[in-house]
């Protein structure tokens, strides 16, 4: 029988309905409106689509979203400078800087300029030496957004193993650490592999759920497959026939129990967490105002 589909577009849109009602009331209580800045340098043809998809979509649950643009050539002096104007502006709650920057920007500074409790994605050291230790300010949105589709999928967590398989900053390292955390949403067993592990189908084939993060078109076939496994296909790859996923789709829905489509999978998930974190932002930033509740 093949595999069940597990609708990340559905789920995105049940916790965007809930951010949006939260957002409204917040706004009602506070006074002022959620803002996200979002930082685009260069000309990239892709990020471009996704500031476009994020800002529509901080419209769309009531919030406020600024879009700053810097030329291809800009320097790293003049993309810390504007971040310091968004630091210390305050109606300006989260700040985003769509990666990747250009190649004469050293990435790592840029992330690590951003003031903690403006950083929705949850890449400034601070906040990643926060999830390692298990108290998070914010958590990544793409981890974040796949915890909630298994948590909203009734998939149980706690004793499984999980197969991460990537180790990226922004996808698999943070994935694989929040789903060894102890308690809700936690408590997996987990194995990461990456392009050294030595014969990855043999690891692979023992996941309970196998979360793939590589970026490699239809790179997870079948045959690395536990018959029922649960698997979470996190690639987003353009090829010629289209946008495509980390794994055969059509020959892995024939062995897994459930499965991501993509597109329609991870990729709405990521947006409707940012939205979280924006929200989450505003509140840390106004004093009286608890956490979202929810995610
Ligand atoms: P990344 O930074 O390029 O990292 C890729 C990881 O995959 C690395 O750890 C690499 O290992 C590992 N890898 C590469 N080839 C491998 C192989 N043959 N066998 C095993 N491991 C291999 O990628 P990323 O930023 O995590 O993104 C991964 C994919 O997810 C991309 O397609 C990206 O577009 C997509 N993505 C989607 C969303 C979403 O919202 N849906 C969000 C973010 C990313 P090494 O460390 O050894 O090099």
């Amino acid at each position: 029988m093949p595999a069940t589909l597990l609708d990340g577009k559905a789920i995105a849109q049940q916790i965007r309905r809930e951010v949006a009602e939260q957002t409204a009331e917040f706004v009602t209580r506070h006074g002022r409106i959620p803002c996200l800045a979002a930082v685009l340098v260069g000309d990239n043809p892709a990020s471009q689509v996704y500031v476009r998809s994020k800002q529509k979509a901080c419209g769309d649950a009531g919030m406020i979203s600024q879009l700053h643009r810097l030329g291809a050539d800009a320097t790293q002096e003049q993309l810390l400078a504007l971040v310091d104007r968004l630091n210390n502006d305050p109606a300006v709650h989260g700040i985003l800087v769509q990666l990747p920057l250009p190649k004469q920007i050293d990435e790592a500074r840029v992330l690590a300029s951003i003031n903690p409790t403006k950083d929705v994605d949850a890449f400034h050291p601070e906040n990643v030496g926060r999830i390692v230790q298990g108290r998070p300010r914010f958590l990544p949105c793409t981890p974040h957004g796949i915890q909630q589709l298994l948590l909203r999928s009734q998939i149980p967590i706690a004793g499984r193993h999980v197969v991460v398989v990537g180790r990226s900053d922004i996808v698999g390292k943070p994935m694989a650490i929040m789903l060894m955390q102890r308690g809700h949403g936690g408590d997996a067993t987990v194995t990461v592999c990456h392009s050294r592990t030595h014969d990855l189908p043999s690891i692979t084939r023992q996941a309970d759920i196998l979360i793939v993060a590589i970026g490699r078109p239809k790179f997870v076939t079948a045959e690395m497959v536990k018959p029922g496994a649960v698997v979470i296909d996190v690639g987003i790859n353009r090829t010629e026939s289209g946008l495509v996923g980390d794994v055969d789709f059509e020959g892995v829905r024939e062995v897994a129990g459930q499965i991501t489509p993509v597109p329609g999978g991870v990729g709405p998930l990521t947006i409707a967490m940012l939205l979280h974190n924006t929200l989450l932002a505003a509140r840390l930033q106004t004093p009286g105002a608890g956490a979202p509740t929810g995610c």
